[in-house]
């Protein structure tokens, strides 16, 4: 190994064993991204369906993209029905370092769940609500339990199966966290999660955030279940956070203690004021009193009192009357995967992107029928 090798920390990221993509036969592509792009493809020998996921290197002078190397050990820790199955890693004939591509290798999902909440032919019942949440919900806490936040919840990553099982996808953000100890507190980068799922503590600058940053994102998913359209969709942090005030109430140190040391509390302007108005302004959506309690509980502002997935998951809402059901015949009625259209990025993706805490990341190819311009819910 020469001595500049040695110097370079990603060095040791070599795949060597890993077969040739070559044994895959690709079908179509399904996603682009700024971080890789995403193909159905079939598996030549045994013809199982999979999703490759190109790792891009393009931009990478440091070698194998620590992102992506994260995403690989994290999706490999894993191991639950509700988290998408990473099968293997595959690579281009002459991969190394420099030249070549890796790719990773999922079961297939034929759905997302933005596709199907932004078709408006997919209607789904309040069991069918409640199995969706419910399985969002047990992903939670299965990654939660295993130490690892999502940091990118949204519609777009939670990919559903046609036989109505739900996975949570995308762990290109995602990574290990630890209970801080008081004389050292967690430093984790501030500039996770798309914007208008963003959590206030992280708007608002805190760096030692935990489980709770994906609990919010899930209580937003949640009340899209109805109204189909994200629910806060603001430019920017400071309009992000008005939306919040206006929905969850003013943030003050009363009705969450310590907020005031973080370090934006002082540098943005939040609304003064405001009742916290949850309830009140989702029951035109969501008629059921039960589900408005949960999704409540999860729009907490305060993150440390915050519902947290098992008491999510023991919630009323999914004990009483109609209880979750399978999705599978309902989604049987649209049974052309959204990937089988090819139709220009929908505008939803391409704003969500804009305002993303990263790069715009992809652009799926969905039907035209989802081409649409969000409604503004409020
Ligand atoms: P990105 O980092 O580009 O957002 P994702 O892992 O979210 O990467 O994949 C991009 C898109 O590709 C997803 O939103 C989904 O539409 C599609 N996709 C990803 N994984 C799968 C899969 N296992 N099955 C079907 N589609 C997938
Ligand atoms: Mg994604």
């Amino acid at each position: 190994m020469t001595s500049s090798a040695l110097n370079n920390k990603y060095d040791s990221v070599e795949f060597p064993f890993c077969d040739e993509v070559t044994k895959y036969e690709k079908l179509t592509k399904i996603g682009q991204g700024t971080f890789g792009e995403v193909f159905k493809a079939r598996h030549k020998r045994n013809r199982r369906v999979v999703a490759l996921k190109k790792v891009l290197m393009e931009n990478e002078k440091e070698g194998f993209p620590i992102t992506a190397l994260r995403e690989i050990k994290i999706l490999q820790l894993l191991r639950h029905e509700n988290v998408v199955h990473l099968i293997e890693i595959c690579r281009t004939k002459a991969y190394n370092r420099f030249k070549g591509s890796i790719f990773l290798v999922f079961e297939f999902c034929e759905h997302d769940l933005a596709g199907l909440l932004s078709n408006a032919n997919v209607k789904f019942s309040l069991g069918e609500i409640k199995e969706v949440v419910k399985q969002l919900l047990n992903g939670l806490y299965y990654i939660h339990s295993n130490k690892i936040l999502h940091r990118d919840m949204k519609a777009a990553n939670i990919l559903i199966t046609k036989e109505g099982k739900l996975k949570l996808a995308d762990f290109g953000l995602a990574r290990a966290f630890s209970h801080a100890k008081p004389s050292q507190p967690n430093r984790y980068t501030n500039r996770v999660v798309t914007l208008w799922y963003r959590p206030p503590e992280l708007l608002l600058g805190e760096r030692n955030y935990g489980p709770p940053i994906d609990m919010w994102g899930a209580g937003c998913i949640m009340a899209e279940m109805w109204t189909r359209s994200p629910i806060m969709q603001g430019n920017t942090e400071q309009h992000q956070l008005t939306l919040i005030s206006h929905l969850c109430g003013s943030i003050s140190p009363e009705i969450w203690s310590g907020v005031d040391k973080l370090e934006f509390f002082s540098k943005l302007e939040l609304p003064k004021g405001h009742k916290r108005k949850v309830k009140e302004r989702l029951k035109a959506y969501v008629k059921d009193q039960i589900a408005l309690d949960l999704i409540d509980k999860l729009l907490w502002l305060d993150p440390s009192n915050r519902i947290n997935s098992d008491d999510a998951l023991n919630h009323d809402f999914f004990w009483l009357d109609p209880l979750p059901c399978s999705l599978q015949k309902m989604l049987s009625l649209h049974t052309q995967s959204m990937f089988e259209f090819l139709a220009p990025p929908r505008r939803r993706i391409q704003q969500q992107a804009q305002h993303s805490a990263v790069p715009p990341r992809r652009s799926a190819n969905l039907p035209q029928s989802h081409d649409q311009t969000f409604d503004r819910v409020f």
